[in-house]
């Protein structure tokens, strides 16, 4: 609040014109008659204290002047931002892992994911520069956004090559325009998945000024043990058995994709590497379809 206009007077005013302003405005508003003045009341003195005062009416007149040419100066800056950003009109995608077991990429399942990624900065909108900022003229390189260095030009490492420098950027987000925040996301895996298989949830990832959101795109991994292989719709599993045990002919008790109890016989006799086919009790496509278990029996 301008705190001559809120005296009514001029800002050439004398003592002697603030004095007679300011009795007029403290009658005017005093609490007294209206307990709603508080707020203006105290502004007004505020006001009458530091206009009556020589060196905080100068410290205030020069914060008022150069008030003035940061605001105006502030469009400068974000019109020329809104040009240089035209560019740039998507954020950056966020990679992201998840990890599933097998049964959930059979069944499809519902994952939810926290992560951090780069939001629009509240108090400037993105732009990095508030009313008190303002923009300063590259001392390092004169403007120019370029220095020379052994003969060859390159970015100015002080402005980064803009030129100019943005004093009192936003200081809700240093004049990055974009702060760091924690979200969470839920996401459906289909079944019948396959591992590394890529999720992209659309505007998922950092934002930008002026632009569209990036993705965030979530790898899916399986949390499976290593005798383990998923080959398509088929399940590839390895299954070491003592050699008395192979050579018996008996049956074995695994657990299957479902997490159910499955039972198999073992042919009698076994002495090498044996591969069993147990249909059925495979991975399945994403059009649904199941596949089989090949079992290899391992006799040690
Ligand atoms: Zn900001
Ligand atoms: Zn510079």
């Amino acid at each position: 609040m301008d705190f001559y206009r809120l005296l009514g007077v001029p800002p050439s005013a004398s003592k002697e014109e603030i004095k007679r302003a300011f009795r007029e405005k403290a009658k005017k508003y005093h609490p007294d008659l209206n307990p709603e003045n508080q707020e203006i009341f105290k502004k007004i003195i505020e006001a009458y204290e530091t206009l009556m005062d020589d060196n905080k009416r100068k410290e205030y007149d020069l914060k008022r002047k150069s008030n003035f040419i940061k605001n105006k100066i502030d469009e400068e800056i974000r019109e020329f931002l809104n040009l240089k950003d035209k560019k740039k009109v998507k954020g950056r995608d966020i990679k992201k892992e998840v990890f599933i077991t097998l049964k959930e990429g059979f069944e499809g399942v519902y994952k939810k994911i926290s992560y951090t990624k780069k939001k629009i900065c509240p108090n400037c909108k993105g732009s990095g520069v508030t009313e008190n900022s303002f923009i300063q003229k590259c001392y390092t390189c004169k403007g120019v956004g370029k220095i020379k260095k052994w003969l060859i030009n390159i970015p100015c490492v002080k402005c980064k090559g803009k030129g100019f420098m943005i004093i009192n950027p936003c200081e809700y987000c240093g004049g990055e325009g974009l702060i760091k925040t924690e979200v969470e996301k839920t996401f459906y895996i289909p079944p019948g998945i396959q591992e590394n298989y890529l999720i992209k949830i659309d505007e998922g990832g950092n934002e930008v000024y002026k632009g569209l959101p990036g993705d965030l795109l979530i790898k899916v991994k399986f949390n499976k043990s290593k005798d383990i292989k998923i080959k398509g719709k088929d399940i590839y599993r390895e299954l070491k058995l003592p050699r008395e045990k192979a050579k018996a002919g008996e049956y074995i008790v695994i657990k299957n994709i479902k997490n159910e109890t499955l039972t198999i016989r073992i042919p009698e006799d076994i002495r090498q590497e044996t591969v069993l086919k147990i249909k059925g009790e495979g991975y399945k496509d994403i059009k649904g379809e199941i596949g089989d278990l090949y079992l290899k029996i391992i006799p040690i």
